[in-house]
């Protein structure tokens, strides 16, 4: 039952004070809702990379973890289409000078598999004071963040409105595929947002313990929607509260 252990991974999470999960950790809780994320592995040097080949599928995306970071690519701590263990070495030695030089300081480094190319899309949820959990549905990029083009649902949402919200969107037509583009899958895209914002899903599941999550972006192709990057910010409780 992925609630409890969810549950478990958040308040751990609070006990050590942390506000934020770090990034293979929210991965993780979100995988453990059905929701697909890139396979991952977390290493700690470069000399952790060997073998790599055999158990991740280039090309290969570095990732610097660090409590320090929230948005990666402003301070240059995502690099995407490594091809092999040799560039993402080099990836990381430069990585961790550049970062170092910052005075940023990082505690692991995620490699993972790079989704195929898709329509970028994010997923949001909060706890709303007075509606309880909502999920959010848009397009990445501009549209979200210049055009708000977002629509939002109070949980739980079904199948059918978790599509309706899609079909809400003006950036609609770019899923449906425009300008030679294919068509996204909807029913993935619909399927992460239910086992987000659904019944039994993240939202509904963790409300007392989780503040807010990000998925931002998650890559939709013609047939997956893969979580790539996502954020879970913790509740933090009344003082005194039991656990
Ligand atoms: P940031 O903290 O800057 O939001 P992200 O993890 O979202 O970092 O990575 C930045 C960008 O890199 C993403 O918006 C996406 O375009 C690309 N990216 C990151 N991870 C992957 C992946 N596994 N597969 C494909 N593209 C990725
Ligand atoms: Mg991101």
């Amino acid at each position: 039952m992925p609630a409890d252990a969810a549950k478990a991974v958040l308040r751990a999470a609070h006990a050590q004070g942390l506000r934020v999960l770090d990034e293979p950790t929210a991965k993780a809780l979100l995988a453990s809702f059905g929701v697909t994320t890139p396979a991952t592995r977390v290493v700690r040097s470069a000399a952790e990379l060997e073998g790599l080949d055999n158990t991740l599928r280039s090309p290969y995306v570095l990732k610097a973890v660090s409590p320090q970071i929230v948005h990666k690519s402003d301070v240059g701590a995502v690099r995407v289409g490594l091809r092999d263990a040799r560039e993402l070495a080099m990836a990381l030695d430069e990585m961790r000078m550049s970062l170092a030089a910052k005075a940023l300081h990082v505690e692991h480094w995620l490699v993972e598999e790079m989704a195929p190319p898709g329509v970028e899309c994010v997923i949001g949820g909060v706890i709303d004071p007075e509606f309880g959990p909502m999920v959010m549905a848009g397009l990445g990029g501009v549209f979200v963040e210049v055009m708000r083009d977002v629509s939002f649902r109070i949980c739980p949402i079904e199948r059918r409105e978790a599509l309706e919200m899609l079909g809400e969107l003006r950036g609609a037509p770019i899923l449906r595929g425009t300008r030679g583009q294919p068509p996204v899958s909807l029913e993935a895209f619909a399927d992460a947002l239910v086992r987000i914002g659904g019944e039994g899903g993240v939202l509904l599941s963790l409300a007392g313990e989780l503040a807010e999550i990000d998925v931002n972006p998650l890559i939709v192709t013609g047939e997956r929607a893969i979580a790539v990057d996502v954020r879970i910010v913790l509740n933090a409780p009344a003082s005194g509260s039991t656990p």
